[in-house]
């Protein structure tokens, strides 16, 4: 069927003539070969799996029927917003991409932590998967750009005068990501469907948009009715409870995907407006528009699911973040090779720092 509905998807470089890409994936082929272990979920992961489902439903049952005091139990809100975004980031994130597991259901059932989670996995991956992944940092086609008015990601963006303090009002904002997709999982459905990515007809789109609205009871059923009948709390506390948790996990989310795109390396002074086709064959463009940031950090690799190694995740995205670490350095020598500038920060405060800056210049008039 032809599709007439994105005339103008953004064209990148042909790879053609170039050895680059062939050479990069050959040597990550020849490393698993060698090293003869599969490209999914060691047992590490396995367990982080665990005990991050086994923390969440933890947790939960510790504010259902604990008897602990009002502040312990909106402490464990926070300590579940830490978690939410540990499963978002180290289980579901894989499992959507299909590098959790080599067996497709496994992916899929833990692919539904998402919507468990509150936010559609059938979205989540038209957003993430087919859109950022493909026309990273485009803006009109990378949604993860897309400040919706509010902010300036990139220099194609229209200035706003309020973008002038936006490097101090994503404070507040940030923490509404989780909430933002909750609420707009109907409205994103359609505006996929319109842009031809839920290709089935018929019966399967009354079951997507059937699956969707489920998952919503079942949050709202979990989150808010469950506490409200079991708890002596009022209905406005239980709302801040929820409220805590989704500020958090939207926060951390927010933060850890601006700094892997949203940086200030770009020189924006040199940034011409995009016009359609990427200087860069798509591995380059890839590289080019992604950033590493303490991928020494061991503690934060395990927690956010590999996401500071974002340049191996764009480059291999159904390859499990297990292995990233190894893949770094094969990725590094092969783009040093052939005259890549591989993009990292050395540490998460400086990574942190720079997304800053960057937003401070984007909402300044100089780079209107
Ligand atoms: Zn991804």
């Amino acid at each position: 069927m032809k599709n007439t509905t994105l005339p103008t998807l953004p064209k990148f470089k042909s790879a053609a003539g170039s050895n680059f890409s062939r050479e990069l994936r050959a040597n990550v082929e020849s490393y698993f070969r060698k090293a003869d272990i599969s490209k999914f979920a060691n047992g590490a992961l396995k367990f982080k799996a665990i005990l991050l489902l086994v923390s969440f439903f933890g947790a939960f049952a510790l504010i259902l029927f604990s008897g602990w005091s009002t502040w312990l139990i909106w402490s464990l809100c926070i300590f579940l917003g830490f978690v939410k975004a540990g499963i978002g980031m180290g289980l579901m994130h894989d499992a959507n991409h299909g590098s959790f597991s080599k067996n497709r259901l496994v992916n899929k059932i833990f692919g539904y932590t998402a919507d468990f989670l509150g936010v559609s996995s059938s979205n989540w991956i038209n957003q993430h998967n087919k859109l950022h992944h493909t026309y990273t940092n485009i803006y009109e086609h990378d949604e993860d750009v897309n400040g919706k008015g509010l902010f300036r990601f990139t220099k194609d963006a229209p200035r706003k005068k309020m973008h002038r303090f936006q490097h101090i009002y994503w404070t507040f904002f940030y923490g509404f990501l989780t909430m933002g997709w909750f609420f707009a999982d109907i409205s994103a459905y359609s505006k996929y469907r319109k842009k031809g990515l839920n290709k089935k007809q018929g019966v399967y789109k009354a079951i997507e948009v059937g699956t969707i609205i489920f998952f919503k009871l079942v949050y709202i059923s979990y989150m808010f009715v469950l506490p409200y009948l079991v708890l002596d709390f009022a209905f406005w506390q239980v709302i801040i409870g929820i409220f805590t948790l989704e500020f958090v996990a939207g926060t951390i989310l927010s933060v850890i995907f601006q700094m892997a795109h949203v940086v200030d390396k770009f020189d924006l002074s040199n940034h011409d407006k995009f016009d359609g086709t990427t200087k860069d064959e798509w591995t380059v463009h890839q590289i080019h528009n992604t950033f590493d940031f303490a991928v020494k950090n061991k503690l934060l690799t395990w927690y956010c699911g590999g996401l500071n190694f974002q340049v191996i995740h764009h480059l291999f995205p159904t390859i499990s973040h297990a292995h990233y670490p190894k893949l770094y350095e094969i990725v590094k020598e092969t783009a040093r090779k052939h005259g890549i500038n591989y993009q990292e920060f050395k540490t998460f405060r400086e990574a942190f720092i720079s997304h800053l800056v960057f937003l401070k210049k984007l909402g300044s008039s100089q780079f209107a």
